[in-house]
């Protein structure tokens, strides 16, 4: 992906209208049917499994370089198990849950029960990391609730987003699931938009422009953001291990993961163990770096600008730099390798900011409480992994500290399981989408209760005029 971006092709007004049209389908839809929820659903399916070699061609495109195992894993495979999940289990999740009803009326026939009903229209803005991922994951608990659906791809994949215009109306009604590209004064306008819901995946900075724009028409949120993700090695964890599973985690997608292992927490007396075990791992299995194909570039140059001002920076005010790899001279793709960046000084922006690129910080520490306490002085993390054996250390880090999600000696997978939300707390996020919760999330939950065949009211005095028994009456029951 160069620095190429889609031109700001639609007006507001347009995208309005687009919004307006679908609304309008949605209202005249009425119910929703299980039928038709699954067949959206697979539709879903069907596009991506169809074009699963098409889609590897555009993001490596766009990216400048990603291996086909990656594209088939993040952005095919990964969303078809959550659509198909989604399939499976819609006509269960969307069974109305009957309730405890009211005393003294459930005593006369009266209920309640709970119903879940689609919001409308649920506009889905993505980025450029997992750009299909991004929004088709999302779409799987829209589509259960019975929702319809606007997406808009990022503004920095561009074949990828021109593809999927292309695509969609092969497989959808305009009016069910439409594609809006564009750059970013059209996603500027797209997230301006009166969704019935608007689903943000991407930086801090810009979803607070989201949630000013969203105040205006009181469009409720999901944000998925992203934030530095703690790893802590523990005293008791096998550092070969726990080194390969990190390893694993980080050779996906060049490091521009959402939930990468971003600052790993080391004993000061394992640290050159740790990293002579993950060094001698990842020159294993990515042992160049240039036109490796294997590895997936740093997608734009303003990102690969951004992480190596970083390195450097935190060079400069004393970290240790660990070059795994080498750039061949003359080399003109963006592939890097990973620098693991030891002890930076914590004023740098690097300690401070997420990474999301080729680097990872390494942090000696003595106390796994003082790890603790730095993790709770930081904005709350999407992901948080602990490796031990020690249970009582792993139920102390998950016990004290909040993120988004987290795994124990494992990294990143708990965004594969079909069966759990999936997003972030505090600045890492709010909502979520995945399993049950996603449809709960994308879902109205209305509260009806239905009269009873008797209404004891006046028979028991408590209509006017009222009497002072009443009131004695009432006083007691408190
Ligand atoms: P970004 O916030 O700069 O851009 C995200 C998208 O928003 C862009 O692709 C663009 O289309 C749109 N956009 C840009 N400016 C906008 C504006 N002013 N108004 C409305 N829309 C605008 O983020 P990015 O660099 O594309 O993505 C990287 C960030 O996304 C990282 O922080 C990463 O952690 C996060 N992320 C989170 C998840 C998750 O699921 N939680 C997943 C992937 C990435």
């Amino acid at each position: 992906m160069n620095q190429r971006v889609l031109p700001d092709s639609l007006e507001e007004s347009l995208i309005a209208d687009q919004l307006q049209r679908q609304k309008a389908a949605f209202i005249a839809e009425g119910p929703v049917s299980a039928a038709l929820r699954e067949d959206r659903l697979q539709r879903a399916v069907d596009l991506l499994k169809t074009h699963a070699d098409r889609i590897c061609e555009v993001i490596s495109e766009d990216f400048g370089g990603r291996h086909p195992v990656t594209t088939l894993s993040m952005d095919v495979q990964t969303p078809i198990g959550h659509l198909k999940y989604a399939k499976k289990n819609v006509q269960r999740w969307m069974r109305p849950q009957r309730r405890a009803s009211v005393f003294p009326f459930n005593l006369f026939g009266a209920r309640a029960e709970l119903r879940f009903q689609p919001k409308g229209v649920v506009g889905i803005a993505g980025t450029w990391n997992c750009p299909l991922f991004m929004l088709f994951g999302p779409l799987a608990g829209v589509f259960a609730a019975g929702n319809r659906a606007m997406l808009k791809p990022s503004d920095l994949s561009l074949a990828t987003s021109q593809w999927l215009a292309e695509v969609v109306p092969q497989y959808f009604d305009p009016l069910e699931l439409s594609v809006i590209t564009g750059g970013v004064a059209t996603a500027q306008a797209f997230t301006r938009q009166a969704f019935d819901h608007l689903v943000f995946t991407g930086s801090i900075n810009v979803a607070k422009q989201i949630m000013r724009d969203a105040a205006e028409h009181l469009v409720p949120l999901t944000l998925e953001l992203g934030g530095k993700s703690p790893t802590v090695i523990g005293r008791s964890a096998d550092l070969k291990k726990a080194a390969q599973s990190i390893v694993m985690a980080r050779i996906q997608n060049g490091g521009q993961v959402c939930v990468m292992p971003d600052t790993v927490y080391v004993p000061r007396e394992h640290m050159a163990v740790f990293v002579a075990e993950f060094k001698a791992l990842w020159l294993q299995m990515l042992p160049t770096v240039t036109g490796n194909a294997d590895m997936t570039a740093v997608a734009n140059a303003r990102h690969l600008e951004r992480v190596e001002r970083k390195i450097e920076q935190a060079r400069a005010a004393g970290a240790l730099v660990e070059i795994l790899g080498q750039v061949d001279a003359g080399g003109q793709d963006r592939r890097r390798p990973l620098r693991l960046v030891l002890d930076a000084p914590a004023d740098t922006a690097f300690a401070q900011e997420e990474i999301f690129g080729q680097a990872m910080a390494l942090e000696s520490y003595d106390d796994v409480q003082a790890v603790v306490a730095r993790i709770n002085a930081g904005s709350r993390p999407l992901a948080l992994y602990y490796y031990g054996k020690d249970r009582a250390e792993q139920e102390y880090v998950l016990g004290h500290t909040l993120s988004g999600g987290a795994c124990v000696n494992e990294a990143m997978l708990h965004v594969a399981v079909h069966d759990m939300p999936f997003g972030g707390i505090g600045a890492s996020g709010m909502g979520r989408y995945n399993g049950p919760e996603g449809f709960a999330e994308f879902s109205h939950m209305r509260g009806v209760y239905h009269a009873g065949w008797w209404d004891p009211r006046r028979k028991l005095g408590m209509a006017p005029p009222y009497t002072d028994k009443l009131l004695q009456m009432m006083k007691k029951a408190l």
